[in-house]
């Protein structure tokens, strides 16, 4: 997964949360982490630096079209657990020639904001703060 896809999922997955937030499918933050087994810290502060404005919908009055809304912001959220557990494999050049095999690793919340994933595993640099350099001849093979 390369950074910016790593960003763009992980906006998906707050806009998901403010989605289900805001209807009130979820009371609180901590409630929709726990569900979704994202860190809480995390959900906490989208919610925090969100308007924070509570449209609850009553499932009687549920149009298709909020059905749908809702049925599509769990799925994303739903994606998380499987993205966590099937993370691509780290990819930095070993001395052997061999490339490292480990999964790259999910940021603390703090470096969400920069995507849930890392592009590298804990051992090759995925959770330091600076922005690691691409060499040339350490370039991943994705896709
Ligand atoms: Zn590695």
């Amino acid at each position: 997964m390369r950074p910016e896809q790593s960003r763009e999922f992980t906006q998906r997955l707050q806009k998901a949360a403010l989605t289900l937030l805001a209807l009130d499918i979820f009371r609180k933050p901590d409630d929709l982490a726990r569900r979704f087994g994202l860190p809480i810290p995390v959900v906490r502060y989208w919610w925090r630096e969100s308007e924070q404005q509570k449209k609850p919908i009553m499932q009687s009055d549920m149009t298709t079209k909020d059905v749908k809304i809702i049925r599509k912001a769990t799925q994303a959220l739903e994606g998380w657990e499987k993205i966590k557990r099937y993370r691509p494999e780290c990819g930095a050049k070993l001395n052997n020639g061999r490339r490292c095999k480990l999964s790259v690793a999910i940021r603390p919340p703090e470096g969400w904001e920069r995507g849930c994933l890392a592009d590298r595993c804990r051992m090759h640099g995925g959770l330091s703060r600076r922005v690691r350099k691409v060499k040339k001849d350490d370039s991943k093979i994705i896709d």
